[in-house]
């Protein structure tokens, strides 16, 4: 459960809102975990690869068809 310090409280998790924020303060109180950038790069580099050896077989194919 989220401790607010402003407050001195503890909030259900249901009451904080999108943004992490006290109900009754407003401070931010739930530090949301960052969009995994990380992930979202090896998938791009995993689909432009795909995409590479795709091509690299039609092309072989249309060679040595
Ligand atoms: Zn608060």
């Amino acid at each position: 459960m989220p401790w607010c310090e402003r407050c001195s409280q503890f909030r259900e998790s249901d009451v904080v809102s999108e943004a992490g924020e006290c109900p009754g303060c407003g401070s931010v109180i739930v530090t949301k975990r960052k969009s995994p950038w990380r992930f979202r790069v090896m998938v791009a580099l995993t689909t432009v690869y795909l995409s590479y050896r795709l091509v690299q077989g039609i092309m072989w194919l249309s060679h040595h068809a």
